[in-house]
């Protein structure tokens, strides 16, 4: 049997397109990813403009670039004409096609929230049937990929991270340290790691039913993403335990900051339930090497505020300080480390 050889051009293009979607496919993050993608493009297409935009609501209702959500510099401005057409793109269907002052665009949703669009633009003056096929092609691997990752690393119930990327977060953060990126010496601001359990949570469920349960661990989840920034990082550790990692926090700012999450959450009215608490441990991220010794002293943290009553934060370190917890007292209690 003979095998057809292909045309050295068409090996060449699918030679590009094996090479791209191979390192596509390789990104665990989501800025990588983007940057993966717009690379990959741009190699495929050396001719386009690429732009990815990252659109929010803000306080007056208005669609404004959210300039907190990480995303590669676009190559062109991107107009209110445009940002219109980010707004009502849909994510479920494929891309879309529109022409302004001599230019055709093809945009393609990137992921839609009520309060956040992301999407994606390439643009050309004229495009020929083949870098159609490429774009349409690329685009439609990117938002299946994209589709997977996001699964891979979110709890299904929340939409939060899960702890999987936790391990992964936390590990990367703390690789970066030792390799000498250190924020503190820098900027003089610390990067802290949070523990939140809902207390009492089994009597809500008892109370109220398994469902009723998860509509407060899903309202809990929002109140929490809503009280701390875009740049910090918000995970459903498991059950009713999440954890934040709060970063580049000015000194003496981060037990303000959790309690603000924490006073959120006491303040909310649950439908059916009413008033839950919360209780929140923390600790620094700075000497400590491996991510469970971190995760271990504000989950020493959380229990001592269990221990005082809940419905409170606790700072490990000041509780070191004022020996009230021991830093060497090994952990008791049944939290599984990673
Ligand atoms: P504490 O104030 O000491 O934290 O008390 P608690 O009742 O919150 O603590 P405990 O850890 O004993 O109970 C946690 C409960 O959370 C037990 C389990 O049934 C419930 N739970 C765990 N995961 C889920 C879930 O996904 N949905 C619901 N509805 N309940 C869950
Ligand atoms: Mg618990
Ligand atoms: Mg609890």
């Amino acid at each position: 049997m003979s095998v057809a050889k292909l045309p050295s051009r068409q090996s060449e293009i699918t030679h590009e397109v094996i090479e791209s979607v191979v390192h596509l496919t390789e990104q665990r993050d989501e800025l990588t990813l983007l940057r993966s993608l717009q690379h990959s493009i741009l190699e495929m297409l050396p001719e386009v403009q690429v732009a990815m935009v990252c659109l929010a609501l803000d306080a007056d209702r208005r669609w404004v670039n959210d300039t907190a959500c990480p995303m590669p510099s676009p190559m062109f401005p991107i107009n209110n004409v445009l940002m219109a057409e980010i707004v009502d793109l849909d994510p479920e269907k494929s891309i879309r096609q529109h022409e302004e002052d001599g230019q055709i665009y093809l945009m393609g949703s990137l992921g839609a929230q009520d309060e956040r669009r992301k999407a994606i633009m390439i643009r050309q003056a004229e495009w020929n049937d083949a870098d159609l096929r490429i774009a349409h092609g690329m685009l439609n691997i990117y938002a299946n990929f994209a589709r997977v990752l996001f699964d891979s690393e979110r709890d299904t119930l929340t939409g939060l991270y899960n702890r999987k990327k936790l391990e992964q977060k936390l590990g990367e953060l703390l690789a970066g340290r030792m390799r000498g990126h250190n924020r503190q010496r820098d900027n003089n601001t610390t990067d802290y790691l949070a523990v939140f359990d809902i207390d009492h949570f089994k009597r809500i469920n008892d109370n109220h039913g398994h469902l009723m349960g998860d509509e407060v661990l899903l309202i809990f989840a929002g109140l929490v993403r809503n009280a701390l920034r875009d740049v910090d990082w918000v995970f459903r550790y498991g059950g009713e335990e999440f954890v934040a990692l709060v970063k580049g926090v000015p000194p003496g700012t981060i037990s303000l900051i959790l309690e603000r999450v924490r006073v959120a959450v006491q303040d909310h009215a649950f439908p059916q339930v009413g008033q839950v608490t919360v209780s929140i441990g923390f600790t620094a991220i700075a000497e400590q090497t491996l991510p469970p010794y971190v995760f271990q002293e504000a989950d020493k943290a959380l229990y001592y505020a269990k221990e005082q009553g809940r419905n409170r934060v606790c700072d490990y370190s000041q509780l070191v300080a004022s020996g009230e917890l021991s830093r060497d007292e090994p952990l008791s209690g049944s939290v599984e480390l990673f």
